[in-house]
C-alpha cells in the first residue's frame, strides 16, 4: 500500500511530466472530460460523487493502478476538470508505491505538495504554449479561454496571472 512522498520537484519539472501525460492522453480535439474517460481506465482511477462529507475534493490511493478520487455533489463539471487533474498530479507525483499506508490527500491547504499538484493541473488542462496563442486568439477573455479549456473562469485567469499574461 502506498505512503506519501515528501515533494520538492521543480516547477519545470512538474511541467514536463504533466504535458507528457497530456500527450499520451489527450488526442487532438478533447475535452478534459473526454481525455479522463480515456485515461483513468487504464490508470486504474475511478471517480465518486459524495454528498456532504469530508472526502470531498480528496484522493484515495489503496495500491498502484487502484485509486479513487471524490468529488462533491454540486461543484461544476468545469471545476471538477482542474480538481481531478489536481488529484492527477498528487498520484503521479507524490504517491510511493513502497509504502505500508493508505493515502488520502485532499485540494484545500497550501504546502508544497499542493503547490506542485496544482502547478501539475494547470499544465495538463491549460498547456503553456497553447494557452499563450489562446489567450491572444480569445483576447484575455477568461471566458472564451475557460470555455476552450474545458476550466473554470476562475482556473484560466489563475492560469493567465501565472504566466505574466496582462
Ligand atoms: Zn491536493
Amino acid at each position: 500500500m502506498p505512503r506519501l512522498k515528501k515533494g520538492e520537484y521543480p516547477k519545470s519539472a512538474v511541467a514536463h511530466l504533466a504535458r507528457e501525460k497530456r500527450d499520451i492522453f489527450f488526442k487532438p480535439g478533447d475535452t478534459p472530460q473526454e481525455a479522463y474517460d480515456r485515461m483513468l481506465p487504464i490508470l486504474g482511477g475511478k471517480i465518486t460523487t459524495v454528498f456532504g462529507d469530508d472526502r470531498e475534493e480528496t484522493l484515495r490511493v489503496a495500491a498502484k493502478k487502484d485509486f479513487e478520487i471524490y468529488l462533491p455533489f454540486s461543484t461544476s463539471g468545469a471545476r471538477n476538470n482542474f480538481t481531478i487533474a489536481h488529484e492527477l498530479g498528487h498520484y503521479f507525483l507524490h504517491t510511493d508505491f513502497e509504502g505500508d499506508q493508505e493515502l488520502l490527500l485532499n485540494r484545500r491547504g497550501s504546502n508544497r505538495r499542493e503547490w506542485e499538484a496544482n502547478w501539475f493541473a494547470a499544465e495538463f488542462l491549460m498547456p503553456e504554449d497553447e494557452f499563450r496563442r489562446s489567450a491572444v486568439e480569445c483576447e484575455k477573455n477568461e471566458m472564451r479561454l475557460a470555455l476552450k479549456f474545458g476550466v473554470s473562469p476562475a482556473a484560466a485567469n489563475v492560469r493567465m496571472s501565472a504566466l505574466n499574461i496582462d
